[in-house]
């Protein structure tokens, strides 16, 4: 068996152990497998071990591979899961499913506009990115503002919001990766509870969060689609990062 088979397999049973830990069941977790700086020739072959969904977090990478395996599209599910600049927000709206990782509302409402120029694709797919317990970096705003950011969001026209996206800094300590994902949990549900009675919430059902080193403490704090790249793809060239 080659390894990105075994490795899937690998990271399925993962999932079902913190499932089984969680009392939560396997269905409600979605595996991403992210796929950037592999080639396409990889994720044909997570594809034939019924890998469907895959994340990428280059633009010009991304629609290269997008590209290559045009002919797979119906099976594919493509998520952008990178920090996504005014620039390149077309490409996006052009050839993604899933957008992750926004959270400015200018780049939201360029993605609604660009994503209406195409009108045989299905409404694009979008995660607000949450700050939670990384406070050098730049990307994801803070959980005391997230609601209004979707509020606004919510609104715009060939976007659904889908719920939140996160990732906290890096840490070996369980107890520290699930402060930080309870956390996140905790304005998810917040949210989702003001807003029950909305109905363009009515899709606000994910949680983005979990990769290879913390994916089962992701899971035991609600996460709905863990992203998993160097577990099932080895790992990356230091380089392309
Ligand atoms: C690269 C990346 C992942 C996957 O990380 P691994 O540690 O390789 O599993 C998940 N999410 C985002 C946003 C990434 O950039």
């Amino acid at each position: 068996m080659n390894s990105i088979v075994a490795n899937l397999m690998q990271v399925r049973q993962r999932i079902e152990l913190a499932c089984l830990a969680a009392k939560r069941e396997p269905e409600e977790i979605e595996l991403l497998a992210v796929s950037k700086t592999f080639p396409a020739s990889a994720i044909e072959e997570a594809m034939h071990a019924g890998q469907s969904a895959f994340g990428e977090n280059y633009v010009q990478e991304a629609v290269e591979k997008i590209t290559q395996l045009a002919k797979l599209r119906p099976w594919l599910v493509w998520h952008f899961i990178g920090p996504l600049q005014s620039n390149k927000t077309r490409e996006v709206a052009e050839h993604f499913d899933w957008v992750h990782g926004v959270d400015r509302l200018k780049i939201a409402e360029r993605l609604s506009v660009q994503r209406g120029e195409f009108p045989n694709l299905a409404e694009l797919q979008m995660c607000v990115q949450v700050n939670v317990s990384d406070e050098d970096s730049k990307s994801g705003i803070p959980l005391s503002e997230a609601e209004a950011l979707c509020d606004a969001i919510v609104k715009l026209p060939n976007i659904v919001l889908r719920g939140l996206m996160a990732i906290p800094a890096p840490s070996a300590d369980k107890a520290e990766q699930r402060k930080a994902f309870a956390q996140v949990q905790d304005c998810f549900k917040k949210i989702q509870a003001a807003k029950s009675t909305d109905f363009r919430y009515q899709f606000f059902d994910t949680l983005s969060m979990g990769m290879s080193d913390d994916l089962e403490a992701a899971i035991a704090e609600g996460s709905t689609i863990v992203r998993v790249g160097t577990a099932i793809f080895g790992k990356r060239d230091k380089i392309s990062k």
